[in-house]
C-alpha cells in the first residue's frame, strides 16, 4: 500500500494537491514523490513542503531525469547536485536518474546523460541512499554503468520492462516497482509472473499513466490485483509484501 513512484509536485495537481494526498491517505500507507525535473528549485521545494506537511505519508527522492540533458550546463548540474545533497535529511533515495535514448538520439548528449547519471550514482553512495532508475531503451548502458559504479547501493529501477535482462537484475540484487502499464503489457506481465514477490514494488507515475485521465496514487490496487491475478495469490499477500519491501527497501519509519 505504498506508491514508490509519483509526481506529486506536477501541476497537475495544483488546484487539488491536498485534497488528492487525503484521499490518498484515507487508503494507502505511504507515497514516494519523485522531484526529478531539472532544477526548477520549485519542484523541489513544493517536493519539501508536502514532506513537511504530512511528514510520514509523502516521502521524496530527489534527482535530475535523464530527459533534460539538453539544457543541464554543468553550472545547473552542480548546483542540482549541491540542492539535493542539501536535503539530505528529508529525501529516502536518489532519483530518478538514469538514461533515455527514446527521446535522446545525440550521441554525444547521450555521453553526457552517462555522465550525469555516473554523477548522481556517486552522490546515493556518498548519502548511502538507495537509487531509483529511468531506463528507456537504454537497458544494456543502464546495467553497465550500474555493475561499474553502483556497487553496494540498492537499486530500484521504475517502470521496468526488459525481459530479457531479467535474470541479470536479479542476479545483480535489484528490484523493480511494477506500474499500471501492467494491465496491456505482456512483457509486464511475465516479468511480473517471474520475478520474486520480494523484489517487487508497487508505483503509479502519477500524474501519468492514468490511460486517457489524470492518475493518482490510489491506482496501485489495480497494479497489485493484476500482480495477485498473475502470480495466482490473494490481493492481500501482493498488497502487504510490496508495502513491506518498500519500507524496508526504502527504510522508511512506517510499520506495514
Ligand atoms: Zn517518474
Amino acid at each position: 500500500m505504498i506508491d514508490v513512484h509519483c509526481h506529486l509536485e506536477q501541476k497537475d495537481y495544483n488546484k487539488d494537491r491536498e485534497h488528492v494526498i487525503e484521499q490518498c491517505a484515507k487508503e494507502l500507507k505511504a507515497m514516494i514523490s519523485s522531484c526529478a525535473h531539472l532544477l526548477t528549485r520549485k519542484d523541489y521545494e513544493l517536493g519539501l513542503e508536502m514532506h513537511q506537511k504530512y511528514r510520514d505519508f509523502v516521502f521524496l527522492s530527489m534527482g535530475v531525469h535523464p530527459i533534460y540533458i539538453k539544457k543541464a550546463t554543468p553550472e545547473k548540474i552542480d548546483r542540482a547536485v549541491t540542492l539535493v545533497e542539501s536535503y539530505k535529511e528529508d529525501i529516502v533515495a536518489i532519483g530518478e536518474v538514469g538514461l533515455d535514448y527514446y527521446w535522446v538520439k545525440d550521441s554525444g548528449l547521450r555521453i553526457k546523460q552517462q555522465d550525469l547519471f555516473k554523477r548522481f550514482i556517486g552522490l546515493a553512495k556518498k548519502l548511502e541512499l538507495p537509487l531509483v532508475i529511468h531506463c528507456r531503451d537504454a537497458i544494456e548502458d543502464t546495467l553497465n554503468i550500474l555493475e561499474e559504479n553502483a556497487a553496494g547501493i540498492k537499486v530500484m529501477m521504475h517502470l521496468y520492462s526488459y525481459r530479457k535482462h531479467l535474470q541479470r537484475l536479479l542476479d545483480n540484487g535489484y528490484s523493480i516497482s511494477i506500474g499500471p502499464s501492467i494491465s496491456t503489457s505482456k512483457d509486464l506481465k511475465k516479468i511480473a509472473r517471474d520475478m520474486p514477490l520480494d523484489r517487487i514494488m508497487l508505483e503509479t507515475d502519477s500524474p501519468w499513466f492514468g490511460f486517457g485521465k489524470r492518475n493518482t496514487p490510489l491506482a496501485i490496487r489495480q497494479v497489485a490485483e493484476e500482480i495477485a491475478k498473475i502470480k495466482r495469490c490473494g490481493f492481500e499477500e501482493i498488497w502487504k509484501a510490496a508495502g513491506a519491501n518498500a519500507v524496508k527497501f526504502f527504510n522508511l519509519p512506517l510499520q506495514i
